[in-house]
Protein backbone atom coordinates (compact mmCIF):
# COMPACT_ATOMS: atom_id res chain seq x y z
CA UNK A 1 0.00 0.00 0.00
CA UNK A 2 1.01 3.45 -0.75
CA UNK A 3 2.25 5.98 2.04
CA UNK A 4 -0.44 8.37 0.37
CA UNK A 5 -3.31 5.77 0.39
CA UNK A 6 -2.49 5.61 4.43
CA UNK A 7 -2.57 9.38 4.48
CA UNK A 8 -5.79 9.50 2.99
CA UNK A 9 -7.66 6.94 5.14
CA UNK A 10 -6.53 8.66 8.66
CA UNK A 11 -7.93 11.62 7.10
CA UNK A 12 -10.98 10.09 6.46
CA UNK A 13 -11.51 8.08 9.59
CA UNK A 14 -10.83 11.68 11.28
CA UNK A 15 -13.44 13.56 9.23
CA UNK A 16 -15.84 10.60 10.39
CA UNK A 17 -15.04 10.99 13.78
CA UNK A 18 -14.94 14.52 13.92
CA UNK A 19 -18.74 14.03 12.00
CA UNK A 20 -20.13 11.71 14.73
CA UNK A 21 -18.93 13.66 17.42
CA UNK A 22 -21.27 16.81 16.50
CA UNK A 23 -24.10 17.57 18.14
CA UNK A 24 -22.65 14.89 21.15
CA UNK A 25 -20.77 16.26 24.54
CA UNK A 26 -17.75 13.54 24.44
CA UNK A 27 -15.71 13.28 27.22
CA UNK A 28 -16.25 15.20 30.58
CA UNK A 29 -15.85 15.05 34.08
CA UNK A 30 -18.02 12.07 35.05
CA UNK A 31 -16.28 10.16 31.79
CA UNK A 32 -13.03 11.13 33.41
CA UNK A 33 -13.76 9.87 36.52
CA UNK A 34 -15.64 6.30 35.33
CA UNK A 35 -12.70 5.81 33.71
CA UNK A 36 -9.61 6.40 36.60
CA UNK A 37 -12.54 4.08 38.67
CA UNK A 38 -12.46 1.18 36.54
CA UNK A 39 -8.57 1.33 36.18
CA UNK A 40 -8.19 1.60 39.65
CA UNK A 41 -10.97 -1.27 40.09
CA UNK A 42 -8.88 -3.01 37.19
CA UNK A 43 -5.29 -2.81 39.22
CA UNK A 44 -7.07 -4.03 42.35
CA UNK A 45 -8.71 -6.74 40.72
CA UNK A 46 -5.71 -8.02 39.37
CA UNK A 47 -4.56 -9.52 43.36
CA UNK A 48 -8.27 -10.17 44.07
CA UNK A 49 -10.03 -11.90 41.48
CA UNK A 50 -13.04 -10.58 42.13
CA UNK A 51 -15.67 -11.12 39.25
CA UNK A 52 -18.12 -8.81 40.77
CA UNK A 53 -15.36 -5.55 40.64
CA UNK A 54 -14.76 -6.57 36.69
CA UNK A 55 -18.42 -6.23 36.17
CA UNK A 56 -18.56 -2.90 37.86
CA UNK A 57 -15.41 -1.56 36.08
CA UNK A 58 -16.71 -2.76 32.91
CA UNK A 59 -20.01 -0.78 34.07
CA UNK A 60 -18.20 1.75 34.55
CA UNK A 61 -16.55 1.94 31.35
CA UNK A 62 -20.03 1.38 29.11
CA UNK A 63 -21.62 4.09 31.56
CA UNK A 64 -18.51 6.38 30.10
CA UNK A 65 -19.37 5.52 26.82
CA UNK A 66 -22.82 5.83 26.83
CA UNK A 67 -21.99 9.74 28.04
CA UNK A 68 -19.88 10.54 25.61
CA UNK A 69 -22.41 9.37 22.86
CA UNK A 70 -25.00 11.11 24.25
CA UNK A 71 -26.83 13.62 22.22
CA UNK A 72 -29.08 14.99 25.13
CA UNK A 73 -26.45 17.48 26.23
CA UNK A 74 -28.47 19.56 29.01
CA UNK A 75 -29.03 16.91 31.25
CA UNK A 76 -25.31 15.05 30.80
CA UNK A 77 -24.52 18.84 31.53
CA UNK A 78 -27.17 18.80 34.85
CA UNK A 79 -25.53 15.58 36.01
CA UNK A 80 -21.92 16.60 35.60
CA UNK A 81 -22.72 19.98 37.33
CA UNK A 82 -24.00 18.12 40.32
CA UNK A 83 -21.47 15.55 40.05
CA UNK A 84 -19.01 18.39 40.58
CA UNK A 85 -20.52 19.56 43.61
CA UNK A 86 -20.58 16.89 45.39
CA UNK A 87 -17.10 15.75 44.67
CA UNK A 88 -16.37 19.49 45.94
CA UNK A 89 -12.65 19.77 47.44
CA UNK A 90 -11.33 16.77 45.09
CA UNK A 91 -12.37 18.50 41.85
CA UNK A 92 -8.68 19.84 40.82
CA UNK A 93 -7.66 16.33 41.93
CA UNK A 94 -9.83 15.13 39.20
CA UNK A 95 -9.33 17.86 36.89
CA UNK A 96 -5.33 18.25 36.90
CA UNK A 97 -4.26 15.96 39.55
CA UNK A 98 -0.25 17.00 38.86
CA UNK A 99 -1.55 21.10 39.55
CA UNK A 100 -3.53 19.60 42.99
CA UNK A 101 -0.45 18.10 43.91
CA UNK A 102 2.01 20.96 43.13
CA UNK A 103 -0.50 23.63 45.00
CA UNK A 104 -1.35 20.97 48.12
CA UNK A 105 2.67 21.06 48.51
CA UNK A 106 3.28 24.80 48.31
CA UNK A 107 -0.20 26.12 49.86
CA UNK A 108 -1.84 25.59 53.10
CA UNK A 109 -5.54 26.25 52.52
CA UNK A 110 -7.53 27.74 56.02
CA UNK A 111 -10.83 29.00 56.71
CA UNK A 112 -11.45 32.58 58.29
CA UNK A 113 -12.77 31.94 61.90
CA UNK A 114 -14.95 34.98 61.79
CA UNK A 115 -16.70 34.82 57.94
CA UNK A 116 -15.56 31.38 56.72
CA UNK A 117 -13.64 32.70 53.94
CA UNK A 118 -11.43 29.89 52.55
CA UNK A 119 -7.38 31.77 52.56
CA UNK A 120 -4.36 30.25 50.93
CA UNK A 121 -1.29 30.44 53.09
CA UNK A 122 2.17 29.08 51.82
CA UNK A 123 3.86 26.55 53.52
CA UNK A 124 6.46 26.07 55.91
CA UNK A 125 6.96 29.82 56.64
CA UNK A 126 5.73 29.35 60.57
CA UNK A 127 3.36 31.15 62.30
CA UNK A 128 1.67 33.54 60.10
CA UNK A 129 -0.52 36.36 60.99
CA UNK A 130 -3.26 36.52 58.25
CA UNK A 131 -5.48 39.47 57.13
CA UNK A 132 -9.15 37.86 55.93
CA UNK A 133 -9.77 39.40 52.11
CA UNK A 134 -13.16 39.35 52.74
CA UNK A 135 -13.90 41.16 56.49
CA UNK A 136 -10.75 41.96 57.55
CA UNK A 137 -10.34 39.99 60.52
CA UNK A 138 -6.70 38.96 61.74
CA UNK A 139 -5.84 35.59 62.71
CA UNK A 140 -2.53 33.38 63.10
CA UNK A 141 -2.06 30.69 61.39
CA UNK A 142 0.72 27.83 61.39
CA UNK A 143 1.92 27.27 58.14
ZN1 LIG B 1 -13.17 36.58 57.19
Amino acid sequence: MANGDWKQKVSEARRRAVEWMRGRRGADDIVYACIYLAFILGVINIFAHWAWMSWLALALLVYGLFRIQSKNLAARSRENESFLKAIGPLRPWLQNPKAAATEAKQFKHVKCSHCGQKVRVPRGKGRLRVTCPKCREKFEVKS
